[in-house]
């Protein structure tokens, strides 16, 4: 076995081995070992709170107890525990917070992969849980533990989470995001959509910059802390690239406001039209009183292409994405040419196209350098512009911008080939000599990355910037190097992620907490948290494997080509109950496969046919094979570490479930004489081919069991 990564659990397997070592022989020091290791395997297991660690801490003072009597296993013992729970302190507190162990060494505590994917560690099985049993509201409450706008990524999330999903080892990955949606929406308009309880007003300020995911994110968890916060913006609308840069077909503005409304009702004030650095400064904030700042500025400025006649056609017809975007979301409605071409590849380039289409272009042409499978976009996203009818040009590489002298006329381009370079996986265009040819346009948008707009900050004197140009912070709690100052979001990212923003911001927020109450920064990023262990949803084998990702209905192709109208549009009821009835529920399944090993190798049955956690024998998985040949011995669910495989007898049967999967049921046999239980046809069987010779078990005519058989024998 691997020598486990968990201080926690390594602790353990060293108690014990001292226990049972024979070496400690002091019987006080036995019993002070005996108590620590009950106290750790309740850490370990999920059963314990914060006064274990300070009992802890007690007993290891005990091995002191009587100086001459004190055995020296026993202080060896007591000072390597000192120095485990000092070295490893955040790990011992993290497993009591979160109620995770991210090294999974913890059987009982290991979290599942799709909370783990989640840049803001949402406690995805329970919020998908509690979705699947009708109770949105409940399921919005978790999800905003850790992330203010689920409706918005909902929409818009890239899902990490789906990508680790391990649903998708049997068919299709859960349809996370879309469930967050519809549970926020249902929620909101029950009036279910709530705050939380905030703490009173705790007379500290706090100034975030940029009310953009990763400012709208960190203002919420410091306002519920009790903190007053001011965000200082200079568009006239919040969001950030939500609302200025995501068009309103993904994302319609209305689930933006009202996600920020719930935020601003939390007493967070917008200060809407104010550019950091320009209409206020630093010292003007810190002379009204803030001690703490927030820089969430993102990445606004766009890369230019660096080709001919960029700049002799700048707004004579070449435009860069980031400013298309945001004028059109502010109210500009002029199509940006007849005929449009957009240079690059990721999903700004297809926002740019499709948004192009819906304003009147009457040909949208992406040009990419390389081919569509290299494309960074989201393969959904570039489907959809497909079928709206953008139209590609792969291995496309632009060299000039012509124009007539008053306007753009065409990009000319050379054709590309991809080359693998020595020593890289990566393949590079690279210009084919002798095929420039002219793509006819009256509009180009570049669409190849943006940076962060430094200016206004300089302010800042004391932090640090990386050679990306973004700022420098501690990634476990988004701290820069100048005191009272933390950033996150795309400012200290890079161009990323509307979650990444949110679970930057919200580590900044509790980071900034820490700061006003002079504690100490964590050192290790932060695990997770498992807010519930929610009951698994019982159901069929058979419905468990029918149920299948519902196809998500579009909007009509012939609006989608000219209306901003929301393209996606969103599962029915029944739809969303059902897909998040598909969930595996890995918060409770570590899958470990010993259940499978087990019943296999110890028991010579193999009814277990789980492929999607045996990588040893690939078979598909169908939980409908189990009652097959299962025969219900249970020696599955009494070897599982985490109760995620249960045996149980009900209503005259007996039932094994896997996470709420019915695997197999079969009826029990009772004795003809007591009426003892004696267990399904099935299992007698198997129990009687395994101990002919040994003992008769049942009367050849009738079904008895063994004492009444031995009744039966004695008369
Ligand atoms: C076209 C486009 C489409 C995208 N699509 C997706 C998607 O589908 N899914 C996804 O997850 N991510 C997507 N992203 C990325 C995502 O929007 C960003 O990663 C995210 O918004 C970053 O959040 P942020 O809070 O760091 O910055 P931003 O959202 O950029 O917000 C920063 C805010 O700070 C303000 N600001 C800047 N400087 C100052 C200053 N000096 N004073 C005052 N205010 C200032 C800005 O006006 C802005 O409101 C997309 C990005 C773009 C451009």
């Amino acid at each position: 076995m691997d020598k486990p990564l968990c201080p926690v659990h390594s602790t353990i397997l060293y108690l014990s081995d001292q226990l049972d070592s024979g070496k400690l022989k002091d019987p006080k020091s036995r019993r002070i070992s005996e108590h620590i290791l009950r106290l750790i395997e309740e850490i370990s297991n999920g059963h314990a709170d914060k006064e274990h660690l300070h009992a802890i801490d007690e007993l290891i003072e005990e091995y002191h107890h009587d100086k001459e009597a004190a055995d020296s296993v026993g202080l060896e013992i007591g000072k390597h525990l000192r120095e485990v729970l000092t070295k490893d302190h955040e790990t011992f507190q993290s497993h009591l917070e979160t109620g995770n162990c991210a090294s999974m060494d913890c059987i009982r505590l290991a979290p599942s992969p799709c909370q783990m994917a989640c840049p803001a560690g949402i406690d995805i099985p329970t919020y998908l849980s509690l979705i699947g049993e009708g109770k949105d509201a409940e399921a919005i409450e978790v999800i905003r533990h850790d992330n203010p706008l689920p409706w918005v990524c909902g929409l818009v999330c890239t899902r990490p989470c789906e990508l680790m999903c391990v649903r998708a080892r049997i068919d299709t990955p859960v349809s996370i995001k879309f469930l967050k949606a519809f549970a926020a929406e249902k929620a909101m308009s029950l009036g279910q959509y709530k705050n939380p309880p905030q703490e009173p007003l705790n007379g500290k300020k706090v100034c975030v910059i940029g009310a953009g995911p990763a400012g709208l994110s960190a203002s919420y968890y410091l306002a519920l802390m009790g903190y007053q916060v001011r965000i200082i913006e200079s568009l006239p609308v919040p969001g950030g690239m939500l609302m200025v840069g995501i068009p309103r077909y993904r994302l319609p503005r209305e689930v933006i406001d009202r996600e920020v409304a719930m935020i601003e009702s939390l007493g967070v004030e917008i200060c809407y039209n104010t550019r950091f650095g320009k209409d206020v400064t630093l010292d003007s904030l810190r002379k009204e009183g803030f001690e703490a700042f927030f820089i969430a500025i993102g990445a606004h400025k766009s890369y230019t292409l660096g080709i001919e006649g960029e700049d002799t056609y700048k707004g004579k017809g070449v435009i860069d994405s980031v400013e298309f975007l945001r004028r059109v979301a502010l109210g500009d409605r002029r199509v940006p040419g007849r005929r449009v071409v957009i240079i690059g590849g990721g999903n700004v380039a297809i926002d740019a196209a499709r948004t192009s289409l819906r304003l009147g272009a009457e040909s949208v042409t992406i040009a990419y350098r390389r081919t569509r499978s290299e494309m960074p976009a989201d393969i959904e996203e570039i489907e959809h512009a497909e079928e709206e009818g953008v139209e590609f040009s792969f291995l496309t590489i632009p060299t000039a911008v012509d124009g007539d002298g008053k306007k753009t006329t065409g990009l000319k381009c050379l054709r590309a080939e991809l080359i693998r370079k020595e020593d890289s996986d990566r393949l590079y265009p690279v210009p084919v000599e002798g095929s420039d040819y002219i793509m006819e346009a009256d509009a180009i948008i570049s669409a190849i990355g943006q940076f962060v707009d430094v200016e206004g900050l300089e302010a800042f004197t004391g932090i640090k910037w990386t050679r990306r140009g973004t700022i420098e912070v501690k990634h476990t709690c988004m701290e820069t190097s100048e005191d009272g100052v933390f950033a996150a979001g795309d400012a200290v990212t890079g161009p990323a992620t509307v979650i990444e923003a949110i679970g930057g911001g919200k580590r900044a927020a509790e980071a900034i907490d820490r700061y006003f109450n002079k504690m100490p920064q964590p050192r290790i990023p932060k695990v997770p948290v498992r807010y519930r262990r929610e009951k698994s949803i019982e159901m069929p084998a058979s419905t468990k494997m029918a149920l299948k990702r519902p196809e998500m209905p579009m909007l009509n192709i012939e609006r989608r080509r000219i209306m901003f109208q929301q393209a996606e549009l969103g599962y029915t009821e029944n739809m969303v109950r059902e897909e998040a009835r598909r969930c595996l529920r890995c918060d409770i399944c570590r899958r470990c496969g010993k259940c499978i090993d087990v019943c296999r190798d110890k028991m010579g049955i193999g009814a277990l046919k789980f492929g999607y956690m045996d990588f040893d024998h690939p078979v598909e998985t169908d939980f409908r094979k189990t009652s097959e040949t299962c025969i219900t011995c249970g020696a599955c669910a009494a070897n599982c570490p985490n109760e995620a495989i249960v045996i149980e007898e009900k209503n005259g049967e007996r039932i094994l479930k896997l996470c709420g999967t019915i695997l197999n049921r079969q009826k029990l046999l009772y004795c003809e004489s007591c009426n003892a239980v004696l267990g399904p046809a099935k299992y007698l069987d198997y129990v009687k081919d395994k101990t002919v010779g040994v003992a008769k078990v049942l009367d050849q005519k009738r079904t008895l069991c063994g004492a009444c058989l031995r009744k039966k024998g004695a008369f």
